[in-house]
Parts: C-alpha cells; structure tokens; sequence
C-alpha cells in the first residue's frame, strides 16, 4: 500500500501536535512532506527533525532563518519559507496528496483554500474558513474533485452517522430531518451569572473535558464556538438552518447526533480526544488505532442533554443571527470575534464584553452577499478595524 503523503498547516498547535501523534503510531502508511507553523519555531523545528519534511513555513524571515540553521546543523534538508503565501507553497508544491487544515483563525482560510482547489483530500479543522466562505469553498472542493473530512468532532460525528458520504446526496434524501450538535457548556454552565464579569483568560481556557488552543476554548466557554460550528454545518451538510440544533451535553462523549424521519437518532460516542476524528481522517475509509483509550460505558454514571441557555450565552444567539443574515454577516462574526477574544486573553479586556463588541460590529456593518475571497477578506479586514476601534473606545 502506497503511503499518504500529507501536509500539517498548524503543525505546532493543538490539533497540529495530535495529528503527529496518530501518524508516528502509522509510520507504514503515512508520510510528513510539509510542516508549518506561526511562531513555535522551537517545537517546529523539533517536529522537522524527526519527520525530515520536503518544506516547513514559519510566519517571518526572522523564524525561517533560525529553523533553517538548526535543520543545517543536523543535516536535514528541508527546504525552509516563511509568510502566508508560502502556507499555499505547502500545499500545493510539496507534493502531499492530504492537507490537515489546522492553522487557527482566518489566517487558515487561504491555504485551506488553495487545498480544496488543488483537489487534495483536505482534513477541516479550521471551521473559520466554512464560516467565512463556505459556499466558495465547498464550490472549490467540487471543482477540485477532493475530499472533504470534517475533523471537528461533531462534524465528524455527523459524517460517521450519515448512511453515506454526505456530498453523494443532499442529506434530506437521504431521510435526515435534524442534526444535533452536543456542547459540553464549557467552565461556566453553571456559573452565577453575576460571576461572569469577574472571569480570567486561565479560568476561561480551563475547559473540562477536552484540551484545546486558547483561542477556541474561549470560544467554548461563551458557546460562540458552537454558533461557528452551526456555519460550519450548514455548508457541510447542505441543511437549512432550522434543522441544525444545539444541545448541551455536559460529559462530552455524545460528539453530535443525527435524527432521521423514521424515528431513529444514530450517535457517534467517544473519548472527547481529537486524535479519534484525526485518525479517522486520516485513514478514511479504514479505520486505524488513534492512541484513544476505549470508552467504558458502566463507568460513565449518566448522559444528561439540556437546551442552551441563550441569556447565559449571547455569543450563541448572535452566531444564529448572524448565520440567518447570511453573506459577509458570518466573516464579520468571526473577525469581530478574534479580535474581541484577542483582547480578552492579552490585553484584559473583560470577559463580558466580548458579545458586547461583536454586537456592535454587526451592529455597524451592513452585511452583502459573499461574492469573492477579495470582498470576504476586505470585510474580515474591516470588521477587525471596527472591533479594534470599539476596544479602544473602551479604554484597553
Ligand atoms: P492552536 O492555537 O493550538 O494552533 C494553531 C496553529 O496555527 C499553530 O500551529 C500556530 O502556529 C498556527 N498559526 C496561528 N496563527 C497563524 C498565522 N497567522 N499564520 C500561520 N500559522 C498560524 O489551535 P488549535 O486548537 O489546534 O485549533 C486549530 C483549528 O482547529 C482552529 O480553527 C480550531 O477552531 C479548530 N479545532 C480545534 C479543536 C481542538 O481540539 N483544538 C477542535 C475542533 C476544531
Ligand atoms: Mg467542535
């Protein structure tokens, strides 16, 4: 069996590590040819001496010229680039055949981007670029002839529940009347709500049941990762809005459901670690070990399920909001939405505020129809300007 040659955009994060994890466990069936990373230089440079990769991307020339020297020292020859064109280098000159999609924010858009063009099979992590291009994206997947994996674990879960592969057929022939989304409600499900003004960036990043990288377990915490995860539904699974649901399932090991029109709901279950959606992924259709303990079910004491509280969690609502309005109103979402999460984790910009700004953003912009990549990121550009200038005001 040939090996899958594959590129890691985000190599040093989160989802970028795990990957490495399940691929050294396969080291017959998978094989390293791009690495990239924004400012770990230190860890990347770690990661290329032990997978030799064809190319490795750091953000600036300053990084590339000190990864480059370490790699020299050690004889490895990989080829070094640095700044955001050459993430699209990666893709598209390594000669990978599998691209993980695992840059975090918009900054991950355009490689994914170019993945999904070139006809690669593209693991999705970044569900920020399906929240800011989705039509243009899933077009240039079908035009690229790829395949597309989801790898954020409910939409994962959904793709593992749906009868086949969820582009063959519109998902309402094939008998889906509802997806439903579980959440675990992140650290304050059950704060007082008079609490909430007083949250830290370390009290917000704790999350109870999975690890993740900063940006997105605050984003769990105020729940506007789920609003972005009901985008990211939308153009996966080709359903409309009203029949994509959220619901709050505390233990994390309901990934995400799918209710059928005869009665029936399938259920993906597991341990809430990334590396059982990322070998998945990876392996598509096989299945392979992904380091994953099995899921004992008596030890689990219950499985409970509750509706979201949408006054808890303003983000949630203001994520359907902006998914109803629909065009550029998602981009605006999101970039008001790093920019706000930005401020709260560095510049203490309190918890709270962050649905305050990305009110006002939304608020400010008059959302148009997303036409083109060049429209998309002029409007994430100037939507992170407005929510910039809304911090200011603030006195941050
Ligand atoms: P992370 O912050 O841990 O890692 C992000 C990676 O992107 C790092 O390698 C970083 O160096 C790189 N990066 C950041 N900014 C960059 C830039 N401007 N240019 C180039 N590279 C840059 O994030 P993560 O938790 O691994 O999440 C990655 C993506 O996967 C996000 O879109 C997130 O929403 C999604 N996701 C993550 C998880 C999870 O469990 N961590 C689950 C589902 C989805
Ligand atoms: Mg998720």
């Amino acid at each position: 069996m040939p090996s899958k040659r594959v590129a890691i955009l985000g190599s040093t994060g989160s989802i970028g590590v795990n990957t490495l994890d399940v691929i050294r466990a396969h080291p017959e069936r998978f094989q390293v040819v791009a690495l990239t990373a924004g400012k770990q230089v230190d860890l990347l440079a770690q990661q290329c001496l032990e997978f030799a990769p064809k190319m490795a991307v750091v953000s600036d020339a300053a990084g590339a010229a000190r990864l480059s020297a370490t790699l020299a020292q050690a004889g490895i020859a990989t080829q070094v680039l640095y700044g955001p064109e050459a993430l699209v280098t990666a893709v598209t000159e390594s000669s990978c055949d599998t691209v993980m999609a695992a840059i975090v924010g918009a900054a991950g858009l355009v490689p994914a981007l170019a993945a999904a063009k070139a006809g690669k099979r593209v693991l999705l992590a970044n569900k920020e670029a399906l929240v800011m291009s989705g039509d243009l994206f899933m077009k240039a997947m079908q035009e690229g002839g790829g395949e597309l994996l989801p790898i954020d674990s409910e939409h994962n879960a959904i793709f593992q529940c749906l009868p086949q592969r969820f582009t063959d057929e519109p998902a309402d022939h094939l008998g889906v009347e509802e997806l439903w989304l579980t959440a675990s409600g992140g650290p304050f499900r059950d704060t007082p709500l008079a609490q909430l003004s007083a949250i830290t960036p370390e009290q917000a990043c704790a999350h109870p049941n999975w690890v993740m990288g900063r940006k997105i377990s605050v984003d769990s915490a105020t729940m506007m990762n789920k609003g972005l995860e009901v985008i990211e539904a939308f153009w996966l699974f080709g359903l409309p809005l009203e029949k994509i649901k959220v619901l709050i399932h505390p233990q994390s090991v309901v990934h995400s459901m799918v209710r059928y029109r005869d009665g029936s709901v399938i259920a993906q279950m597991g341990q809430p670690d990334m590396r059982t959606p990322i070998a998945y992924g990876l392996a598509w259709p096989e299945r392979i070990h992904s380091g994953v303990s099995p899921l004992n079910l008596p030890q689990l004491a219950a499985l409970s399920f509750a509706q979201p509280d949408l006054a808890r969690f303003p983000c949630l609502a203001l994520a359907f909001a902006a998914a109803n309005a629909g065009g550029t109103a998602p981009t605006i979402l999101n970039a008001a939405n790093e920019i706000a999460v930005a401020a709260f984790l560095d510049q203490g910009m309190p918890y709270l505020r962050i649905p305050e700004v990305v009110e006002k953003t939304l608020s400010r912009m008059a959302a148009a129809p997303a036409s083109s990549i060049e429209l998309i990121l002029e409007v994430d550009a100037q939507a992170r300007a407005v929510t910039k200038d809304l911090v200011k005001a603030m006195g941050i």
